[in-house]
């Protein structure tokens, strides 16, 4: 019987998700939240790390909304804050409104880094142009990419509201195909998102690497190209 090795395709772009695949979101908002919680002098109304807690489930449910284009973006400022606000019996809208500026304002200074994510893109800068493809906030995110001092890793930035559609939408990667000058085969997107990036790239027929250090199990009648758990083992698929 024959064995048929499949040769490993050679790309001739990568494209990158940021939040929880380059820069930890998660570390960088819960440093940013509890300075602001602390600042306000929130803790005589709860302990932080249950507010957090709430925070997070609550956010992650409304990106999830805002990615199905279900709600706006300024619902979602306003709604992380206000759930968690009041669950500890604070209903006040200015308060809410002074927390989420204290948070944003200081969110994107923050430069903590997935492990071995400046390695990699050091690795991946030097063989292929890199793409940037984020639904986070433009504003936001360059300030990210910025104080973390890791833009000059990119060649092209592509934020779902410069491209006028949010991942999984397949427009949001003909964008940035677009800007590269490539075909679909030449690209493959790497993120920790299986709903926005990996079924993402697979509606757009780019090749898929799923980030997923925390083995999350996926439901999914399409498995991805790659999967790995940390950064570094990419250094052995591209
Ligand atoms: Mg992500």
């Amino acid at each position: 019987m024959e064995h048929f090795h499949q040769k490993r395709k050679s790309y001739k772009c990568v494209f990158l998700d940021l939040d929880d695949t380059i820069w930890d979101f998660h570390t960088n908002a819960k440093i940013s939240l509890k300075e602001a919680f602390d600042d306000m002098g929130l803790g005589r109304f709860a302990d932080f790390d249950v507010f957090f807690a709430r925070y997070a489930k609550k956010n992650t449910e409304l990106w999830e909304l805002y990615e199905k284009n279900e709600i706006t973006k300024d619902y979602l400022m306003k709604e992380r804050f206000r759930y968690p606000l009041e669950k500890i019996g604070i209903e006040d809208d200015s308060l809410r409104k002074e927390l989420g500026d204290a948070y944003l304002r200081l969110l994107p200074t923050r430069t903590t880094l997935m492990p071995h994510a400046r390695e990699l893109l050091t690795y991946l800068s030097e063989k292929y142009p890199l793409t940037i493809v984020s639904n986070g906030f433009v504003d936001v995110q360059y300030k990210k990419l910025n104080h973390s001092g890791i833009s000059h890793f990119f060649t092209h930035f592509v934020f779902s509201e410069d491209a006028g559609a949010l991942k999984p939408d397949k427009k949001i990667f003909e964008y940035a195909l677009a800007l590269n000058k490539a075909r679909a085969e030449d690209a493959i997107m790497i993120g920790d998102n299986f709903e926005a990036d990996i079924k993402g790239a697979m509606n757009a027929g780019i090749d898929q690497l799923f980030f997923n250090p925390a083995g999350k199990s996926i439901v999914s009648n399409h498995a991805p190209n790659y999967a790995v758990s940390s950064l570094k083992s990419i250094f052995e698929i591209l």
